[in-house]
């Protein structure tokens, strides 16, 4: 492409994106496409001739606008509400601009040290440890899988040679979870060949947070039968309710029987830069390993994932491999980040942390999860005072689990999970707002997730509207 027309496209590209960013809500949020219609309306083959950008671009808007879930909606509640904000955006440009594959130092020196830089802002903002070194991976279940494939390491010495078939100490290995862990753990688990036995879930107590005792109890249990407690991940923000494990005590547990503790902050984690929110990361200082997700709640476009290891020593030790094509003359401390996990390559992942937080700085980010904060507990307190209605769970950050329960159901669970099942799809059929759900007790539950910086109190009550409207025709 030439240098004139790339200007001329990256121009017109910016537009639509300004445009895009600033007027999300014009579309459906969930996209309102059956399946296969998108890839219907595509050719079968590449085209053989190169096409005018702008007809590229026309196609944006017809085959490919229609096809998108609005992530960059305000009025995105489902799941946890993300938000990819212009600086962050503008970054990714760059970044894809730049092409820096950041396997060696010397293939980025930049994007080397500014990982290590920013993360060591990152790291001060969330109030860890200098001991907790950082690395970026792309989402939290590959930071996870990293984690534990490090605790593997430690309690299994020399376990990349042996591998595990013929190891008595690998037999029985466990790894300790609450029953409202998120499935990354169980994957992770699986993939670093424990089998998905080796996964044990601890009971929550009434507000979904992990169960210390029946830990201990579990733990006491497994090593009494011969078996080998490995790993415990406590979550700080569960995906269902976010509620937050008591790390502080979980933490006591894994220094009595030597056990790793990993921390999954993945979406918890952000919050603790707000001034009277750091109790969610009370603890992690003496966890082993975290990881956080700035994708999900530090206005970081996706994909941006960050372990904090104690212990980078030992995922070097699992994951270092240097052919003789990738040797360097850089001295041995300089930092090649193909040693910290399985992939080689390395896109230049920090520079939209870097644009982000220089942007907003950490009062900017403090402010804004704050007012999500503010929301949520504004959402849930009219949940609370409308008859009809009932909240599931606390709601400690910017999640609120509800639902509608006429009193002529109370004593019917499973009209009552039909009829909430019944206002989620119909709630999501109107293109304004779009719910997720999950089960609490066996409950069916809808969540209201609360996370882009442009939703405000006016697009919340409007969905508070548009809820109790919709329920009374569900
Ligand atoms: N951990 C928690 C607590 C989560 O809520 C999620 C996803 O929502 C994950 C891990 C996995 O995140 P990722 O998509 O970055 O792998």
């Amino acid at each position: 492409m030439p240098a004139d027309e790339f200007r001329t496209a990256g121009h017109a590209l910016v537009e639509w994106i300004a445009d895009y960013l600033q007027h999300a809500e014009r579309y459906p949020v969930l996209a309102q496409v059956a399946p296969g219609e998108i890839a219907r309306s595509l050719p079968g083959q590449a085209p053989e001739h190169g096409e005018a950008f702008g007809d590229i671009l026309a196609d944006i808007d017809r085959v490919i606008v229609p096809g998108l879930t609005h992530w960059n909606s305000p009025t995105f509640f489902a799941y946890f509400s993300i938000c990819a904000s212009g600086p962050g955006v503008l970054a990714d440009f760059l970044s894809s601009a730049f092409n820096q594959q950041a396997m060696l130092w010397r293939t980025s020196p930049a994007a080397t040290e500014l990982e290590a830089v920013t993360l060591g802002w990152l790291r001060q903002l969330m109030g860890l440890p200098d001991a907790f070194e950082g690395v970026i991976y792309d989402t939290a279940s590959i930071s996870t899988l990293h984690a534990l494939a490090a605790a593997r390491e430690r309690a299994l010495r020399g376990v990349r040679r042996t591998g595990l078939a013929d190891r008595d100490d690998a037999r029985g290995l466990r790894v300790y979870c609450s029953d409202q862990a998120h499935s990354s753990v169980d994957k992770a688990v699986i993939l670093l060949g424990l089998g998905h036995e080796a996964v044990v879930k601890v009971a929550t107590d009434d507000a979904f947070r992990m169960d210390v005792g029946a830990l201990a109890a579990a733990i006491a249990d497994d090593r009494a039968a011969g078996r080998h407690p490995l790993a415990v991940i406590a979550t700080t923000g569960t995906t269902s309710t976010t509620s937050v494990d008591p790390v502080p005590a979980i933490a006591d547990v894994c220094e009595r029987h030597d056990v790793w503790l990993h921390v999954d902050a993945a979406y918890g984690g952000a919050a603790a830069i707000v001034p009277g929110m750091e109790w969610i990361l009370a603890g992690a200082d003496r966890a082993d390993s975290l990881v956080v997700n700035p994708h999900k709640w530090m206005l970081t476009p996706f994909d941006l994932s960050v372990l904090f290891c104690r212990h980078m020593d030992l995922l070097r030790e699992a994951f270092s491999l240097v052919p003789e094509y990738l040797t360097t003359s850089e001295a041995p401390e300089v930092r090649n980040l193909m040693d910290t996990g399985v992939q080689l390559g390395r896109r230049f992942r920090a520079l939209k942390l870097w644009f982000v937080l220089r942007y907003f700085g950490a009062e900017g980010m403090r402010s804004r999860i704050a007012e999500h904060l503010r929301l949520a507990r504004l959402f849930a307190g009219w949940v609370d005072e409308t008859p009809g209605y009932e909240r599931l769970a606390p709601v400690p950050m910017s999640v609120v689990c509800f639902r509608v329960c006429p009193p002529s159901l109370h004593d019917d669970p499973a009209a009552l999970d039909a009829l909430n099942e019944r206002l989620l799809q119909a709630l999501n059929a109107t293109g304004k707002i779009f719910l997720s759900h999950t089960r609490l007790r066996g409950a069916y539950a809808l969540r209201v997730a609360i996370g882009h910086a442009r939703t405000t109190e006016a697009h919340l009550a409007a969905a508070w509207r548009l809820i109790q409207d919709t329920a009374l025709g569900a």
